[in-house]
């Protein structure tokens, strides 16, 4: 027969086992009729089959240690490697998991198994610095474009799988799929449509992320209307930072640092006074020391905002064929006035008009001399919920500028575009809108953000934990 078919047995894949009465019994080499034995499985020998370590029956506990061990070891082994922290979790989800999904459906996990498996890898997470212990858990298991860190979760995993084992019994037409769903799905038949639906996984974590009181804060400001959401998780979706500064950054934004005010009423700890280390006038918050400290204004947050600021000008200055080349980024110092025949850039310049405007000293002015057209261009990195209002307050504010600019240049157009990024990395949807008009190369919002969100975990990195 194998010859007819072409098809060859391996051997050495083989064993046998005798099984009498439900119990494993002696038993001898099975002859072949081409000569070939296949040899008999001994009392204490396993056999893999299909990852899984099997006698005449699974061992259970034996098989999930294993697994368990296996996983752990796995996911250690990645946490050493330098990937990034996208790379990372990616190399979790296709290297390390699945050991753990191919059980699924042949080892039973009970839910508190796969909760401490999560649990597991999670605090190995945070061993390595990767995720804060108080961070929200629920983002980990996200997607990257919603703002999460798209590591899968094998709870979920594990509901799908043997979903999908269940649909292939269920649903088949041999006997031997039919008898199996008979014997063990008995009477699910007409119940299956009122199980909780496994797709809702990412619902339920959303919902859940959303009504936390400290870092539900986070999602309801990356959910405002005027915040462009995919673009404000490229940091997520390009996953270029360290997994210790993404963690960082995440715990910055769920406002899990220990800042004075947490430390006190969340981790209910002494302290001396919740005012400022830096300032000692307002009340230490993670908003205070990202955006609000008057002793750093003007130094801390004034290099976030020129760092974003430089790169637009670095951008357009390329493209306007003012710069010869391009300069990595923390280099590069914008020249205050750049001019060829056809444009001229002013860098942080005051306009000098005819008749005087009270602000007259925008971060950026581009003036298109064939188009008759100019620019006002002006930076912003204010706190989240303070998206909205920055950038109105942007436009009201250079609007006598942008008419006397037109008037004194005999321009048919200026407009002014403001360029705004919430400290915690959101950006605005005009930001995005008027990146494309100015016609800025697609990852220009890409490096706007993150000499944004540098800024940011440097600035806390420094407040909080200074040596
Ligand atoms: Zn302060």
């Amino acid at each position: 027969m194998p010859n007819i078919i072409g098809m060859i047995f391996g051997l050495e894949k083989c064993a046998v086992v005798n099984v009498r009465r439900g119990r494993l019994a002696e038993g001898e080499n099975v002859e072949l009729s081409d000569g070939r034995t296949v040899p008999i499985l001994g009392q204490e020998e396993r056999y893999k089959y299909l990852g899984i370590q099997q006698t005449f029956e699974i061992r259970q506990q034996e098989n999930k240690m294993e697994t368990e061990r296996e996983l752990i070891r796995r996911v250690r082994r990645i946490m050493n490697t330098q990937l990034s922290a996208k790379n990372k979790m990616e190399a979790i989800n296709i290297w390390a998991v699945p050991v753990f999904a191919y059980t699924a459906g042949i080892l039973i996990w009970s839910k508190s198994d796969l909760e401490k498996l999560d649990r597991k890898i999670r605090s190995i997470l945070t061993q390595y610095g990767t995720l804060h212990p108080n961070s929200a858990i629920e983002r980990l298991y996200l997607p990257r474009k919603e703002g999460g860190r798209g590591l899968s979760n094998l709870q979920d995993i594990y509901l799908k799988e043997e979903k999908k084992i269940k649909n292939y019994f269920q649903t088949g037409i041999t006997p031997i799929q039919k008898w199996v769903a008979s014997q063990r799905y008995p009477s699910s038949g007409e119940t299956s449509t009122h199980e909780p639906e496994i797709e809702d996984f990412k619902e339920i974590l959303k919902q859940n992320w959303q009504t936390k009181p400290l870092h539900g804060r986070f999602f309801a400001s990356l959910n405002q209307s005027d915040v462009d959401k995919l673009s404000s998780s490229t940091y997520l979706t390009q996953g270029y930072l360290f997994p210790q500064t993404e963690g960082t950054f995440l715990a910055i934004q769920d406002q899990v640092v220990p800042t004075r005010v947490y430390t006190k009423h969340i981790m209910k700890q002494q302290v001396q006074t919740t005012k400022c280390r830096l300032c000692d006038k307002a009340e230490e918050t993670v908003q205070h020391l990202s955006s609000g400290c008057s002793t750093i204004a003007g130094t801390k947050y004034l290099g976030r905002h020129d760092n974003m600021g430089k790169v637009v000008h670095q951008s357009l200055c390329l493209r306007e064929q003012l710069l010869p080349h391009f300069i990595p980024h923390h280099i590069y110092a914008p020249q205050t006035i750049l001019e060829n025949e056809t444009t001229k850039v002013y860098w942080d310049l005051s306009i000098i008009t005819d008749r005087g405007v009270e602000h007259n000293r925008p971060d950026m002015v581009v003036w298109s001399k064939k188009d008759k057209k100019a620019y006002i261009i002006d930076f912003a990195v204010p706190l989240d919920q303070n998206l909205s209002k920055a950038y109105g307050e942007k436009i009201a504010k250079y609007e006598p500028l942008a008419k006397e600019i037109k008037n004194m240049w005999r321009l048919e157009k200026v407009e002014i575009k403001p360029l705004i990024i919430s400290c915690n990395g959101l950006v605005h949807r005009k930001t995005t809108e008027h990146v494309k008009e100015i016609q800025l190369p697609a990852n220009t919002i890409l490096w706007m953000q993150k000499a944004v969100i540098l800024g940011t975990v440097g600035i806390i990195r420094q407040a909080i934990y200074p040596h």
